[in-house]
């Protein structure tokens, strides 16, 4: 097999506070292969933002330790110098945060911003910069670029500047695009439109996707790859189809059971009562038992161990529950999902 674009390993990252530590991520491992798109899902506070920013070297290493193995292309990041990860930031991997406004400079031009962009990591003249800024404008599908280009942030809708974004990640075509809730801030129509467009950019550009999100919606309609996460760490993962068809976690029923829906009589089986914990002190052995249905004793003690699930070889879950039993709560919960879902 090829290497893995991305082959994270035991992932830990903690964070000193004045109430002590945080382990923000604790012991998470996944791989994203060329031209993948991996869908990371769990409600806030789940780690999984600090996840992909200690993948991009963002921590502020003054209050955060990380250990494990990031390797991108076999070149371990969490060893790598702050010059090499800015540069492996600008060329390789592009970030798209949840709000453009705190990326984009409100007292320069869009056109501006995006022109020194692609000055700053290529040998271009100031007019051929221009030109990409534009040519990247109409990809992204802002109407009227030539027009648009010369505007500020604020004349944008939120849609609009998150395109901008996009826009801007994609300067150096590269071959990660990491997107952390970049529909949440977005009305529903808007969300659709910007999921299209990220689908249709990994296809055009062929880049890999980490989609972060706390929505499962958002997953099934970008996502080849699903990696739940629940309190710092991985609770159930697979492929797409597999986790919706098969889902073996009580947290991803959770999840599915809180998915709006067209036909709104059916009682939301599913919806996960309470919090997620704080990671200051997280429960012991599996960490959703407090909110699970479905606890036993064990479940208290022992915290269980990602385990092959389902039919599809690549699906794993975190459960001490018996398969028979979840193979039984995850038929009910498909069908009662399905039933009335238009066809
Ligand atoms: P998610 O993106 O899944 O909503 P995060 O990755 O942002 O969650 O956060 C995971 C946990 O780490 C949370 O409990 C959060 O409070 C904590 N955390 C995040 N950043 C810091 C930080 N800089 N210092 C201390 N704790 C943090
Ligand atoms: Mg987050």
């Amino acid at each position: 097999m090829s290497e893995p674009l991305l082959d994270v390993r035991d992932l830990r990252t903690e964070f000193k506070t004045d109430d002590g530590i945080v382990k923000a991520v604790d012991g998470v491992s996944f791989k994203v292969e060329p031209g993948q798109v991996l869908g990371i899902v769990g409600e806030s506070g789940s780690g999984k933002s600090v996840t992909c920013l200690t993948v991009m070297g963002l921590n502020d290493s003054k209050f955060a330790t990380s250990t494990g193995e990031v390797l991108f292309r076999g070149e371990d990041l969490l060893k790598a110098s702050s010059s090499r990860l800015r540069t492996i930031r600008g060329d390789e991997i592009a970030m798209i945060f949840q709000d453009p406004m705190t990326s984009l400079n409100p007292v320069h031009k869009i056109g501006r911003q995006l022109a020194e962009a692609v000055v700053l990591h290529n040998d271009v003249s100031s007019k051929q910069a221009y030109a990409r800024a534009l040519e990247l404008l109409k990809a992204v599908g802002i109407p009227r670029a030539e027009r648009r280009i010369d505007d500020y942030p604020h004349q944008f809708s939120g849609g609009m500047r998150q395109r901008v974004m996009i826009a801007m990640a994609l300067i150096n075509n590269p071959d990660l695009i990491i997107a952390d809730e970049p529909t949440t801030a977005l009305d529903v129509t808007t969300q659709a439109q910007i999921l299209a467009l990220l689908k249709r950019i990994q296809d055009d550009f062929g880049s890999a996707v980490i989609m972060i999100t706390h929505d499962l919606g958002v997953v099934a309609e970008t996502a080849d790859d699903v990696i739940v996460m629940y309190a710092a760490r991985i609770v159930e993962r697979g492929p797409v189809r597999s986790i919706f068809n098969e889902p073996r976690h009580p947290y991803t029923w959770g999840l599915m059971g809180s998915l709006p829906r067209l036909d709104t009589n059916l009682e939301r089986l599913y919806q996960i009562p309470g919090q997620p914990p704080s990671l200051l002190n997280p429960p012991s052995g599996c960490r959703f038992h407090p909110r699970c249905a479905f606890a036993m004793p064990i479940c208290r003690q022992q915290d269980p161990q990602l385990m092959p699930a389902g039919s599809d070889t690549l699906h794993e879950q975190a459960c001490h529950l018996d398969e028979a039993t979840k193979a039984r709560e995850a038929t009910k919960l498909v069908a009662m999902l399905t039933a009335g879902a238009p066809s």
